[in-house]
């Protein structure tokens, strides 16, 4: 027979409902990715500031476009054999059979963006500027994560070498006006459609007959994206590209004269460059002038701040017009950390220097709406509403470094008055809530 469930505890008292269990899980965040907390704000925060204010000083239009998109655009933007394509990509079937993609970078959405919007109707170059979070299912390691976030900025529309050095002159104002000061761009061109198949051949030529000397990866992408050869960083791999034919030598007389302005350029504006002519950047539709900027004086690091280059055939190989352009985009997380690195103090966002505090139902009620009233008069105020005590409050609002407390207990609540507190002298005035904003605006002014 079932046992019956005792309604009753001991001596006939009846017992406690017992809580439900819950199912638990333990959860975290998925490798790769990271959590911005609070105390980190205040960096993303200064960077945004700073990219926006070079942003409007340089006549970028901000441009935000989906973080998913058609996996095409991609595999015939970034490149089919690409890494970002064969290994980093992330990608996913809808429910409505739609095969699309984590934007692993910006570029191939905004010339998408570009297309669909009819910006070749604007008055050319259109400049854009991006900011947002990107998806590369990379190995995850020192500055380098699976969900990491790019500042973007692209030049469309223009062939010339002015929009390549507008891209990396107004990177470079955004490190110097954060102050960072020890960084180095390196720049290279890798010619167009005319002569970088000719060097291409020259190359693979070179390496089939030092195949041998290279590491398996460098083996794969001769198959598949001979440049990415002069890439590799494995000690082994970079002695064979010490001798290995340079790109410079194969450009054909517009790329050399679009390269020799572009250094020009530079030098006149005072931008300290190394020429580095195994530079080829990852992706497929680069053309012309290539860059990276990194920490230090060698490319050995944890990985480049930034890098970009020309990509004159984009808007034509996705159905548009043949449309010069050039962009590049930079790490957030590895700018903030070469910030940390170099102890670059961002200012803390100024604390509240007037702070509320609340007692009894009635004062919590009316603090809201004061609290309220005060935003809208543009003055901060600190709280700690869920505190009931004046005690716990009072201490929060010393720790936080308030001038002023506010006080609204029952007994002002029902007076419609206030108590005013002088954090330092401890001197307290009743005043009528009605005077309180200015009376507190006179007192900050002192
Ligand atoms: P790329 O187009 O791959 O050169 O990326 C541009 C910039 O994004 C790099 O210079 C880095 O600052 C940053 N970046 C690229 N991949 C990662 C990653 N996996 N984690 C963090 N930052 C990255």
């Amino acid at each position: 027979m079932p046992k019956k469930r005792k309604k009753h505890g001991r001596r006939g008292r009846p017992s406690k409902p017992r809580k439900p269990r819950l199912s638990k899980i333990k959860v975290q965040a998925p490798k790769g990715t990271h959590d911005i907390l609070p105390e980190e704000q205040k960096y993303w925060d200064k960077l945004r500031a700073v990219v926006a204010q070079a942003a409007t000083n340089y006549g970028f239009g901000r441009i935000d476009t989906p973080v998913f998109e058609d996996v095409r655009l991609y595999i015939k933007g970034t490149g089919q054999n690409t890494d970002i394509v064969q290994k980093e990509i992330y990608t996913f079937k809808t429910k409505g059979g739609e095969q699309l993609a984590l934007r692993p970078e910006f570029t191939p959405g905004i010339v998408r963006a570009y297309i669909e919007h009819g910006m070749k109707n604007l008055p050319q170059p259109v400049k854009l500027c991006s900011i947002g979070p990107v998806f590369r299912h990379d190995k995850p390691q020192a500055g380098r994560y699976r969900q990491f976030h790019q500042i973007n900025f692209e030049i469309i529309g223009d062939p010339t070498e002015v929009s390549d050095v507008q891209i990396i002159q107004t990177f470079v104002s955004i490190l110097k006006r954060l102050n960072l000061k020890k960084f180095t761009i390196f720049i290279n061109s890798i010619g167009c459609l005319m002569c970088a198949p000719k060097y291409k051949k020259n190359l693979l030529s070179y390496y089939k007959k030092r195949l041998n000397r290279v590491c398996p990866e460098c083996r794969r992408r001769f198959d598949k994206n001979p440049l990415r050869l002069l890439d590799c960083k494995n000690e082994k791999c970079k002695k064979v590209t010490n001798e290995a034919p340079q790109i410079l030598d194969y450009l054909c007389d517009e790329c050399r004269l679009h390269f020799k302005k572009v250094l020009e350029i530079l030098d006149d504006l005072e931008i300290p460059y190394i020429l580095n002519p195994y530079l080829v950047r990852g992706l497929d539709y680069y053309t012309k002038t290539v860059f990276e900027v990194w920490e230090d004086k060698d490319d050995s690091g944890q990985g480049a701040l930034l890098g970009g280059g020309r990509y004159d055939n984009l808007v034509e190989m996705f159905k548009g017009k043949s449309t010069p352009a050039v962009g590049a985009a930079a790490g957030m997380e590895r700018i903030i950390s070469f910030l940390k690195k170099q102890d670059i103090k961002i200012s803390e966002i100024e604390k509240p220097k007037v702070f509320m505090i609340q007692l009894g139902e009635l004062g919590k009620r009316k603090s809201l709406k004061l609290f309220d009233e005060f935003q809208r008069n543009g003055i901060k105020v600190g709280e700690a509403f869920s505190k009931p005590s004046i005690k716990s409050q009072l201490k929060i609002a010393d720790k936080e470094g308030a001038k002023i407390a506010l006080i609204l207990g029952q007994k002002e609540a029902l007076e419609d008055s206030i108590i005013i507190r002088d954090m330092v002298s401890g001197v307290q005035e009743t005043v009528l809530i009605e005077k309180v904003i200015n009376e507190v605006k006179k007192r900050l002014k002192q």
